[in-house]
């Protein structure tokens, strides 16, 4: 429930009604504007008459929030959600670029891209260290010395640094040295793992499950909000659908939905949704003319040889001609990269 006050009610009479709220048993959010003051209402509402509320002289209106997600909804922050990573925004004007390998290999590998990348214009890194892989057989990272190594590229390039968690076990080492927490698509609806990422505060990227609903996405987001930590950033990365000529289906439409239901940023990742490198370029482009945020591309200077994910993996050269691509089509769509 929304409780939205008449502009210029006075303080007292705002504190008296939320001390109102909160006795009827209900955790209240504040929602402040330039010229007005918002209760966002959590949990059980039960025992609030919103004609009684009504009846308050400060009281505007009052709006039953329908969807199950409440932090996450734009109504209970009509602004748009800005992170700010050391100085990268994501969010609002802003287009962020994040791109690197879909896993870290050696000191070479990562550094060589981070410096490549960064000299074309992403602003920050990306790099798997934990790999949550189909087959027990395949690469699965390496772990903690992958993170070594991405701190090593961050020292040289400055780039903050996006990385996988997979494990609660891990947090503590990703709170120090990982600067946006990312959470796969598997794990999204990993409850105990989004609640534990709710209780830090460091941004986190929320991959769309695999086969998972807008709706589903936004109640993961949710449990992440709920715990306090409000720097979600949502990720489009394609869902399952019976196509079999690319790795998924990039649902473009859910750009436009998410960012008129909710005022969290979402960016895409068009390297997993595609599956083949010759696809980025047009789903990045595409993304970022439908309302995007940014998006993460995976770069790999030697993709033949990858580990993970070289297939669809974009050479350094091919990076920087879709970056100059990128910035051209901002200026068109108002945006900052
Ligand atoms: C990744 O970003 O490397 C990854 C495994 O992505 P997803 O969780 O979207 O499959
Ligand atoms: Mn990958």
């Amino acid at each position: 429930m929304i409780i939205v006050m008449k502009p210029r009610t006075k303080q007292e009479e705002i504190e008296r009604i939320r001390v109102r709220l909160s006795q009827l048993g209900c955790e209240v959010r504040d929602i402040k504007g330039l010229n007005y003051h918002i209760f966002g209402l959590i949990g059980n509402t039960n025992l609030v008459d919103p004609d009684r509320l009504l009846a308050n002289e400060g009281v505007e209106k009052v709006i039953h929030v329908q969807e199950p997600y409440k932090i996450a909804n734009r109504l209970f922050q009509p602004e748009d959600t800005i992170v700010d990573i050391e100085g990268q925004k994501i969010g609002g004007e802003n287009f962020a670029v994040i791109a690197g390998p879909c896993s870290v290999e050696s000191e070479e590998q990562i550094t060589g891209i981070a410096q490549a990348v960064k000299a074309a214009g992403a602003g920050l890194l990306r790099g798997g260290a934990f790999k949550p892989r189909t087959s027990p057989y395949s690469f699965q990272g390496l772990g903690e010395d992958g993170l070594d190594l991405l701190k090593i590229a961050k020292e040289k390039t400055g780039l903050p640094i996006v990385s996988e968690l997979m494990s609660v076990e891990h947090l503590p080492r990703f709170c120090q040295d990982v600067d946006i927490i990312q959470i796969g698509a598997r794990n999204m609806q990993n409850y105990e793992l989004l609640k534990a990422v709710g209780q830090i505060r460091k941004p986190v990227i929320l991959k769309r499950g695999l086969s998972s609903t807008i709706e589903e996405l936004l109640l993961a987001a949710e449990y992440i909000l709920a715990q306090g930590n409000d720097q979600v950033i949502l990720c489009e990365r394609g869902i399952r659908t019976f196509e079999h000529f690319t790795r998924n289906t990039l649902d473009l439409s859910a750009i436009p939905v998410i960012k008129k239901l909710s005022h969290l940023p979402v960016i895409v990742d068009p390297s997993h949704a595609g599956g083949i490198w010759w696809l980025v370029e047009p789903l990045a482009k595409a993304a970022l003319v439908v309302g995007a945020d940014g998006v993460m591309i995976e770069v790999h200077n030697d993709p033949v040889n990858a580990k993970c994910d070289g297939q669809q993996s974009l050479k350094p050269d091919k990076f920087a001609s879709l970056m100059d691509s990128l910035k051209d089509l901002a200026q068109i769509q108002g945006k900052k990269i």
